[in-house]
């Protein structure tokens, strides 16, 4: 496909007869980068799925290089209209393509990494470490070591264990580690239990109480500049309010220390912020960005923010192929050639994606419920029940807003190999990891005494 030019068509937006009160048609409706064309079906930034689906099988992850630059470009856009520039440090793990870093560097973007695998691939795409964040709860000396001596922008301290290995492993080395500590608000937040991490009962982050004499604390020890603090209170977050009830927590505490003469001068808001997987309404930047200017006041902190999901959610979908049909007493099953494997959300977090008819011929059809379940020997591999026109074996698919925590968390469980991923940037697809071959599989694997 990469290297068979598709011809630009002269219009993708003469549908077909649509009863535009579908589920399946809000969804569309309400993603401006997807449209139905009568001849070639659902067609994403102008290109058709299904020439995608035949130049590189199914299941593929399919990303729009327009949506990430746009939604980067409208985060920066919507900060300045309140005067406000926040260094944006991407939360790779949502997606840590090379292709999707080295996008997002060119449009300005640094990292949020998590582990010495995450900062070498944001090093490999080409991000400073300079504009690297290193979170995480967990990280171990040898990637603090590399870190500090590659020069990271700041360590987001998660304990006061950490704290003391950092200035350990800084002193060794007679380097300086710009840290910030990361608090933990006790601020309920998060679309789900298992996205929640600033409860003080979750085990991100220094409780507020025991920053502020920690901070002064990070002041005396070696190795260590202490430059501010973090927080990030979790994931699918939509309001604004909860937001505003940990940041004030750590203004508060900024303050304090100020007063004393011990300088904060960054501010990490972190990431969270929401995106519809539904046809509902998305995260109401204006408002956050208006409620950050606002509890900021004129204080002249630096401040920096972590969104993953928000970038590259609506940035990608799992195109997937019907298998089979099951008719039961009970239910009807729709058997997708994709599964938890591919995207764990559904049975980790019980998150629901918007699905779609990729042929506008079945998109015209009238909607009967189905029980949509990927192939796996699990019955959690089950992406929920819908309301979708009578799916055919053949059929395609698309598992719309699949871009963040999707590829990232896939895996080759039941001996599925990992998808392949397309990129579809400046009107033309390209194809940006092969499908693994089955061989790949037990590549690396080691049968003593064969
Ligand atoms: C996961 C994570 C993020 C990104 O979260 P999103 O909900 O994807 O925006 C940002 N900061 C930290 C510390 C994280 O762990």
């Amino acid at each position: 496909m990469n290297d068979r030019p598709i011809i630009a068509r002269e219009s993708r937006h003469s549908s077909p007869v649509l009863d535009r009160d579908q589920p399946w048609h809000r969804l569309i409706a309400g993603r401006p980068n997807l449209a139905w064309h009568a001849m070639d079906g659902l067609c994403f930034d102008d290109i058709p799925l299904a020439a995608i689906a035949t130049a590189h099988g199914t299941p593929t992850w399919v990303y729009c290089g327009t949506i990430l630059r746009d939604r980067l470009n409208l985060l920066q856009s919507t900060f300045s209209k309140v005067g406000l520039s926040p260094a944006i440090r991407y939360a790779i793990k949502a997606n840590d393509h090379l292709a999707i870093l080295t996008l997002l560097r060119q449009s300005g973007a640094g990292a949020d990494v998590t582990s010495a695998g995450e900062f070498a691939r944001a090093a490999a795409a080409g991000i400073a470490p300079s504009a690297m964040v290193f979170s995480g709860v967990g990280k171990r000396t040898d990637e603090i070591s590399h870190a500090i001596e590659a020069g990271i922008g700041q360590i987001n301290v998660e304990s006061v264990e950490e704290l003391a290995a950092i200035s350990a492993i800084a002193r060794a080395r007679n380097r300086t580690a710009p840290v910030a500590l990361r608090i933990n608000p006790d601020v309920a937040a998060g679309g789900h239990d298992k996205i929640s991490t600033g409860r003080a009962t979750d085990k991100f982050g220094i409780l507020l109480r025991d920053a502020g004499p920690l901070y002064r604390h990070a002041a005396t020890l070696p190795g260590i500049e202490p430059v501010g603090f973090s927080t990030h209170i979790g994931s699918q977050i939509f309001s604004p309010a909860l937001f505003e009830a940990a940041y004030s927590r750590v203004l508060t505490l900024i303050d304090a220390l100020n007063a004393e003469g011990h300088p904060v001068t960054r501010f990490d808001l972190g990431g969270g912020f929401g995106i519809p997987y539904d046809d509902g309404t998305g995260f109401p930047l204006p408002a956050y960005t208006a409620m950050v200017r606002r509890i900021l006041a004129d204080r002249p902190l630096d401040l920096i923010i972590e969104p993953g999901r928000w970038l590259a959610g609506p940035a990608g979908l799992l195109l997937a192929r019907v298998t089979l049909t099951k008719h039961t007493e009970a239910a009807n099953f729709t058997i997708l050639d994709a599964g938890m494997n591919d995207l764990l959300r559904p049975a980790l977090y019980e998150a629901t994606h918007g699905i779609v008819p990729v042929s506008a011929i079945d998109a015209t059809q009238p909607a009967q419920s189905t029980e949509i379940v990927g192939p796996v020997c699990e019955s959690s591999d089950r992406f929920g029940t819908y309301d979708l026109p009578a799916l055919t074996p053949g059929v395609l698919v698309a598992i719309l807003d699949a871009g963040a925590y999707g590829a990232a968390m896939s895996s080759t469980y039941n001996g599925r190999p990992l998808a392949a991923q397309v990129l579809i940037d400046r009107g033309q697809p390209h194809l940006i990891r092969m499908r693994q071959t089955i061989e790949q599989l037990w590549r690396d694997e080691i049968v003593p005494n064969p």
